[in-house]
């Protein structure tokens, strides 16, 4: 059996054939038309096309940056792809290709992957993180997908970790995402004066020059995440959690404030059976999700 397995970005849609077992034969790439619905729904045939032309698939899984609503299956709302929003994206695809189709959360679908073929695989209870642009979380709780009451559960970037904090894309002030990813790195370092012009991955590049105030930066970001790692920790108990995204190609420079602060934070005990790891699956925790969550679901 083979699955199709879709990660729909804000710039780029990743897909992905996969076999049972959640190991990627192939994949592609291509630009996101975020504008659009039918040139959006219309790449997606062509991405699903192109590899149904040469072998027989079984189910289609894709992500999507937004809240899907578990009821009525509809994607409530998708800031990065707004010709989303209000629509049933799995009834659109399913009408056209006649196969099985599933859509999920884009951070819910990379922690199905690592939990079901990665860094968690085996566990009863996990988080993936996953840093780029914003802030993404998923759960698994008790060895299955944990959604909450209508899908939308696990949206750790905006928990408010500061209350007067910075303003956030989703209206709040404050949320973790505005320093815990791409986003807010660049916004603590021009706040310590580095220049205008950085993006989290030149001040990564400073960081590992000797630059002190970008490896200053990498700290408090790195401990800021360990603040969050440590209320997941105490709240649920977990076994692991897994950390990917654009933003983890800095690894131990976040990660190892983060351990330390959890740590220091979290009930010893708690914090003792739950280790804060790097992605086994990025870039492909999401396309590996989503099949496997078609997989699951047929
Ligand atoms: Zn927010």
């Amino acid at each position: 059996m083979r699955y199709v397995g879709i990660d729909v970005g804000g710039t780029a849609i990743k897909a992905g054939l996969l076999d049972e077992t959640g190991s990627l034969l192939e994949s592609s790439k291509t630009p996101t038309p975020a504008d659009s619905l039918d040139d959006l729904v219309e790449t997606l045939l062509q991405c699903v096309e192109e590899v149904r032309s040469r072998t027989s698939i079984s189910g289609i899984g894709i992500g999507i940056p937004g809240l899907r609503s578990a009821r009525t299956r509809t994607i409530e709302t998708s800031p990065h792809i707004p010709c989303l929003a209000g629509v049933n994206l799995e009834d659109l695809i399913q009408q056209k290709t006649r196969m099985p189709v599933i859509t999920e959360n884009d951070a819910n679908a990379g922690a199905y992957g690592e939990w079901a073929c990665g860094a968690a695989r085996g566990l009863q209870h996990m988080a993936y993180i996953t840093l780029g642009t914003g802030l993404g979380c998923g759960l698994v709780m008790s060895g299955k997908m944990f959604r909450g009451a209508s899908g939308y559960a696990g949206e750790l970037g905006h928990t408010v970790i500061e209350a007067g904090g910075r303003q956030c894309a989703c209206g709040s002030r404050g949320c973790l995402e505005t320093r815990v990813s791409a986003t807010g790195i660049v916004e603590t370092a021009r706040e310590r004066g580095m220049p205008e012009s950085l993006t989290a991955k030149s001040v990564h590049r400073e960081a590992t020059l000797g630059n002190q105030t970008a490896r200053a930066v990498f700290e408090e970001t790195g401990r800021l995440l360990g603040i969050a790692c440590s209320n997941l920790i105490n709240l649920l108990n977990l076994q692991m959690i897994v950390v990917g995204g654009g933003v983890m190609a800095s690894g131990d420079l976040l990660l190892e404030p983060a351990r330390q602060e959890a740590a220091k934070r979290a009930f010893p005990p708690s914090a003792r059976d739950c280790p804060i790891v790097q992605s086994q699956l990025w870039p492909d925790s999401g396309i590996v999700g989503a099949a496997m969550l078609a997989r699951d679901s047929s």
